[in-house]
């Protein structure tokens, strides 16, 4: 079997004050939400389940998404995410999700919004795997 393209790691930092991850790009316009993220967040913010779904959240099809009524989250403060420790499977693993690691050219295009790619560290392949994993995209019921 053909080994991945970044089998030798890919470097990635995120950069103090960057908040360019929670602000709209096109394509990286939804947060998804998990089960496990709902209870989280709604835990977090001491909601119930309910009154979080209502207040915070759109539903498309199964999936549950924040809703973005502005280009930026509805969680991003002054000072970045105001739920920081709660927040969201998709926004703790990024830049590592599937879509971004299809191809070295995808990985280099998120290189015009996220000034992190090919800085500090190397992750290693497995790392990187795991947190692609870490993604379920399990339906909220
Ligand atoms: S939940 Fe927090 S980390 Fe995720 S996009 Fe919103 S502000 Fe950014």
């Amino acid at each position: 079997m053909k080994d991945a393209w970044y089998a030798e790691g890919l470097r990635f930092t995120c950069v103090e004050g960057c908040i360019d991850c929670c602000i709209t790009h096109g394509d990286h316009a939804y947060v998804y939400l998990e089960p496990d993220d709902v209870r989280r967040l709604a835990d977090h913010l001491e909601l119930n389940r309910r009154e979080f779904l209502s207040r915070y959240t759109v539903r498309e099809d199964e999936y549950v998404m924040l809703r973005m009524d502005e280009p930026e989250c509805l969680f991003l403060g002054e000072d970045g995410c105001t739920v920081y420790e709660a927040r969201p499977i998709q926004c703790r693993t990024f830049p590592f999700w599937e879509e971004n690691l299809k191809s070295r050219v995808r990985w280099k295009q998120l290189a015009r919004f996220c000034p992190g790619i090919g800085q500090g560290p190397s992750h290693s392949r497995e790392l990187i795997q795991i947190q692609v994993q870490a993604r379920s995209r399990t339906a909220v019921e």
